[in-house]
């Protein structure tokens, strides 16, 4: 595929909750390989940027394109949006796999049960090359020695390492990180930082929402700071966190992580 095509592009997405307008026109191009960390205060519309990308919230405006293939809209009655074909939102979803801050595996089954749930029922890959596959995977994040245990008897930095050998097991274009270490006990957090610093050294397209600056600054190719909606500074991790343009940015650095 060419790499001049971006790997996700968005362009004018705008959000509103009722009379509160969420996303104020917000563009993004992300590249083939490039790791853009989204930072911001609680409430400054990160989370539902994520959503929005992938539909799990419907945007009252804006284009998102998967490797240049525009997600095709339709506007309701009330001025929001929803996809206007389901088998292509289906298709394009498999594109955009989601890590979620609570990891979300599926309780009732194994680690190694939900890592093939989606290439088995979603994608219809056979079970036996799914399986090869999902160990490939546990293995990489190194989750294999626990692939027959349930979720809930392996500790949280295990079920989010768990929970990326999943969103990689759709061979998605994108993976998409909602504050993946934001619900770990602190000496977890690393076992997580670490798997994800792998991928993006592997070349993954990744847009990553965090509040560790470490992995912000030290690993992701563009940072977008993101206030009240707006993108308020986007560049090299370097510019932006040694010469932010904006005084919001410098107050916000300023914080304590
Ligand atoms: P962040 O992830 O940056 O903390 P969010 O995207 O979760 O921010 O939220 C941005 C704003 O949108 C907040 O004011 C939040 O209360 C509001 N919001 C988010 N989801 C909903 C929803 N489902 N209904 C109404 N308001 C929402
Ligand atoms: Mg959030």
């Amino acid at each position: 595929m060419s790499k001049n095509i971006p790997a996700l592009q968005v362009e004018g997405m705008i959000k509103n909750f009722g009379d509160h307008e969420v996303l104020k026109g917000i563009d993004l191009t992300a590249h083939t390989g490039d790791v853009i960390s989204i930072v911001g205060s609680s409430g400054s519309g990160k989370s539902t940027f994520l959503r929005c990308i992938n539909l799990l919230e419907t945007p009252n405006a804006g284009k998102v394109h998967v490797h240049g293939e525009l997600i095709r809209m339709k506007t309701l009655k009330d001025g929001s949006q929803e996809a206007a074909d389901k088998r292509q939102l289906q298709r394009i979803r498999t594109k955009l796999a989601m890590v979620f801050q609570s990891f979300n595996l599926w309780s009732h089954l194994t680690i190694l049960e939900n890592v093939i749930e989606a290439p088995v029922h979603v994608l219809g890959v056979p079970k036996k090359e799914a399986i090869e596959r999902a160990d490939a995977l546990l293995q990489k994040v190194g989750m294999y020695e626990r692939r027959d245990y349930y979720p809930g008897h392996v500790s949280g930095g295990q079920q989010q390492r768990a929970a990326i050998a999943r969103a990689l097991a759709i061979e998605p274009e994108v993976l998409l990180f909602d504050e993946p270490t934001s619900a770990l006990d602190p000496e977890l957090v690393g076992e997580v930082l670490k798997v994800m610093t792998d991928l993006a050294e592997e070349g993954r397209t990744m847009l990553v929402v965090t509040h560790e600056m470490g992995f912000a600054k030290g690993v992701s190719s563009h940072v977008m700071y993101l206030h009240q909606g707006r993108v308020e500074e986007f560049g090299n991790p370097t510019d932006v966190f040694e010469n932010p343009k904006s005084e919001r940015m410098k107050q916000f650095l300023q914080r304590d992580f």
